[in-house]
């Protein structure tokens, strides 16, 4: 339940601050106790059910049991843990995502202008097409890079292919709400139906557990790393090219 009623707080605290900063890093399982303070439990535009909150650690004693893992070891447990956390994010998406288009294609199949349900206005059912695409689309890389985990790819990899779903599948479901509510209308905008708090939840998905800039950050830097490691054998298709070999013309600085 958040700061508001955790009885344990995983931590991540510097142990060693001349080691460069991923050496430093320990992760401690650290119990309430009155040295432990929730100074702010913050109000929030989604996901209100979190109990988010600034913490404040006074003088705290953890035993040494409670160190999780090697005392400085903690950044591997933190890219470990990374996988599941981001993977879930998106993962949940899909779900939410099938919900609002449901509830939207639903209420466009009653409401009527015109005399004729809205569903049979173009300007509102392609606005379920493209959610339909996205859904399927964000589904098909959530469901590859489960696959792609399970079956242990270099890590790499696999945080590339994480991060790809994650920040996809995050604003997907964005889009997804969005379209929901505008294919809705007013009612949408109202708690009589659901996906404004869809809407208000989803914004939270972009931004924790790694914004997606940092997403992008990792999938561009995974990238390139993996294009260093060249594949031996792997035919060089650049050299298909009819003037592939005018080296003249290939400027580089
Ligand atoms: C409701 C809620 C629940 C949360 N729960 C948890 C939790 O359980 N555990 C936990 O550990 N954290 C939790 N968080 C924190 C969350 O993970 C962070 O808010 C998030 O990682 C972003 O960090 P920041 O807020 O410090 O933003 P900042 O790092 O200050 O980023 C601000 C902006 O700068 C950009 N930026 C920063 N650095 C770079 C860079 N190098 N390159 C490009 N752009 C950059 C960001 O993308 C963003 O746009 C929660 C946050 C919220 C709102």
């Amino acid at each position: 339940m958040g700061a508001e009623g955790a009885d344990y707080f995983m931590v991540y605290a510097r142990t060693d601050p001349d080691a460069p900063p991923r050496d430093g890093l320990s992760c401690f399982l650290v119990e309430r106790d009155e040295s432990v303070e929730v100074k702010t439990v913050y109000g929030l535009m989604g996901a209100r059910g979190s109990g988010t909150g600034r913490v404040l650690f006074r003088d705290t004693r953890v035993p040494a049991e409670n160190l999780v893992g090697k005392e400085n070891g903690a950044s591997h447990i933190f890219y470990r843990m990374m996988i599941p956390e981001r993977l879930t994010s998106a993962a949940g998406c899909i779900g939410a995502a099938r919900e609002a288009i449901e509830i939207a294609a639903r209420y466009t199949t009653r409401r009527k202008a015109f005399g004729m349900p809205i569903k049979s206005f173009q300007a509102v059912n392609f606005m379920i097409a493209e959610s339909l695409i996205k859904l399927d689309a964000m589904a098909s890389l959530v469901w590859m890079t489960a696959k792609a985990v399970d079956a242990g790819i270099p890590h790499g990899r696999m945080r590339r292919m994480v991060s790809e779903s994650k920040k996809f599948a995050t604003e997907a479901v964005w889009d997804i709400c969005y379209n929901a509510m505008q294919a809705m209308g007013g009612i949408a905008y109202t708690n009589v139906y659901p996906i404004e708090r869809m809407l208000r939840d989803a914004r939270l998905l972009s931004i924790w557990t790694g914004t997606n800039q940092i997403m992008n950050l990792i999938i561009q830097h995974e990238f390139y790393k993996e294009l260093e490691q060249e594949v031996r054998g792997k035919r060089n298709v650049e050299l298909d090219a009819p003037e592939a070999f005018n080296e003249e013309e290939k400027i580089y600085e």
